[in-house]
């Protein structure tokens, strides 16, 4: 039925591992380093963020008068991953841009550890909450540099544990003058491996406690692919982390799936139990089998009928 077609094409694209980055114009995150267009409330107290603890308690918002995202209710618990899959529009980076703040619900409340995002100062809540993304950037400056903004005092050592962590020491340490090196436009050529593997190593630096990543991947081979899954999954551990999820080791790890539909949560739960549903996302994954190897053989033969 006309349901199921879009999604099809959809999450190939989704759960291929080498799929190109989509070249998304309108990436949400290019907005993280702008200021808010919100006013802060004077009463704002600094966020205290101890368990990570988010909620999201019927969220509805609208860049518009047509809402965008409806009724969308979840809890993570801190320290766990929510993968948020559906396609293209169904909402995924408007449910993150409202936990950041670039805009305010026009129903319901955002809260972490119990304190709504509104009732907090903007400076305490983006500190808190770090981004890993295909539009986290790097700026003309010094490999060091790079790694620390944002994170001023951090000491040279804090940096190469920052840098060993994301797997980038090694080729940072071949670059012409290493940490001194300079990148971005102007400077030395990165690959979109290295670049990432850079922009993990801020994050690790920054240790947000709240982690957002849109995990698109680039060109990469199969090695550095290896090691920005091995660097993404050191830095998510007992972190709070919503993911826009293309990895497939992502999606079958996290500790709850959502499936986005035309703005509504349309199926939820782990990568298992939403199998057994036999749902929308049971339906994709068994039209996509043929291309997984390690998927139980039910779907593959589902796939193949
Ligand atoms: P993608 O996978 O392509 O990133 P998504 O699931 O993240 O998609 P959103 O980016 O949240 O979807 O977009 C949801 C809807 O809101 C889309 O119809 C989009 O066109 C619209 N939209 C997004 N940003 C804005 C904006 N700043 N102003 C108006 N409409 C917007």
């Amino acid at each position: 039925t006309q349901r199921f077609i879009w999604p099809m094409a959809q999450f190939g694209q989704i759960i291929n591992m080498y799929q190109r980055a989509r070249a998304s114009a309108a990436r949400v995150f290019g907005l993280m380093d702008e200021p808010s267009r919100l006013g802060e409330n004077p009463d704002a107290d600094e966020l205290v963020v101890e368990e990570g603890r988010v909620e999201y308690d019927d969220v509805t918002f609208g860049y518009d008068a047509e809402p965008t995202v409806s009724d969308v209710d979840f809890t993570v618990a801190g320290g766990e991953t929510l993968a948020l899959v559906g396609p293209t529009g169904a909402g995924k980076s408007t449910v993150l841009k409202l936990l950041l703040r670039m805009y305010d619900v026009d129903e319901g409340a955002i809260r972490i550890d119990g304190q709504d995002v509104r009732d907090v100062t903007l400076p305490s809540l983006r500190r808190s909450i770090g981004y890993v993304g295909q539009s986290s950037y790097l700026f003309y400056g010094t490999v060091r540099e790079n790694i620390t903004y944002g994170t001023f005092d951090a000491s040279d050592e804090a940096v190469v544990e920052a840098a060993k962590a994301a797997e980038a020491h090694s080729f940072i340490e071949n670059l012409p003058d290493g940490y001194d090196t300079m990148v971005g436009e102007r400077g030395v050529k990165l690959s979109g491996g290295q670049r990432q593997r850079l922009t993990i190593a801020r994050a690790v630096l920054a240790d947000p406690e709240i982690l957002v990543l849109d995990e698109a991947t680039s060109d990469v081979d199969t090695e550095t692919e290896m090691l920005i899954q091995r660097s993404l999954d050191r830095l998510t551990t007992d972190r709070t982390t919503f993911a826009i999820a293309h990895r497939l080791s992502t999606i079958k790890d996290a500790d709850t799936i959502l499936v986005l539909e035309g703005g509504e949560i349309v199926e939820r739960g782990t990568h298992e139990e939403l199998l057994e549903t036999d749902g929308l996302y049971a339906n994709l994954w068994g039209v996509q089998a043929g291309e997984i190897d390690d998927l139980p053989q039910e779907f593959i033969e589902r796939a193949t009928e």
